[in-house]
């Protein structure tokens, strides 16, 4: 595994920053998951990869054990000032889709890879929850908040900043490969 590599991979694919990923460093933790049924993202029980429908913590933590290595990757932006509101939502336009662009051509490579956005799935328009099954059940991203990952936390252990200052914005999303 040549995490090099698939950093300098991202890195060309549109991020700003990525890092290695160490998957002993991720804690699953309940207070993640009690703030998801908050709902502040809007996307609780909107979805097949939020809570409730992405299974309990337990699961997730047992569909992240079979892996050791992975990356982060984030998209980071200065802003105008704390309400330019267009430039954070071009910034997470632009993170969302080179995130499944990126998970997409890694898994022809990884199949069985696990990759953590930031945020609700966006691949349909409308999400069938939970009147019919997820239409891309191989390709649905499921959010790092979502199983439960503190993403300050995971990028501190991972000595990749999560803030990069005033009026500047990121979003981080990880994979995990192997
Ligand atoms: S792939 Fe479509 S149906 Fe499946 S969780 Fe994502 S938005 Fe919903």
């Amino acid at each position: 595994m040549d995490i090099n590599a698939l950093i300098e991979e991202a890195l060309d694919s549109g991020f700003n920053h990525a890092a290695e990923l160490r998957a002993e460093t991720l804690r699953f933790l309940p207070e993640v998951r009690e703030m998801c049924s908050a709902d502040r993202c809007h996307s609780y029980n909107k979805n097949w990869v939020c809570p409730p429908a992405c299974g309990t913590l337990e699961e997730c933590s047992a569909r992240a054990s079979g892996f050791s290595h992975g990356i982060i990757v984030q998209s980071e932006c200065e802003l105008e000032d704390s309400f330019d509101f267009e430039t954070m939502q071009a910034l997470e336009r632009r993170h969302q889709k080179n995130f499944e662009k990126l998970a997409s051509r890694l898994r022809e490579r990884y199949p069985g890879l696990l990759a953590l956005g930031a945020g609700g799935c966006t691949f349909c328009e409308k999400c069938t929850y939970p009147d019919a099954p997820c239409r891309f059940p191989d390709r649905a991203i499921s959010s790092m908040e979502a199983n439960g990952l503190w993403v300050s936390e995971v990028c501190e252990r991972n000595h990749i900043p999560y803030n990069y200052g005033p009026n500047h914005m990121a979003y981080t999303s990880c994979i995990l490969v192997e």
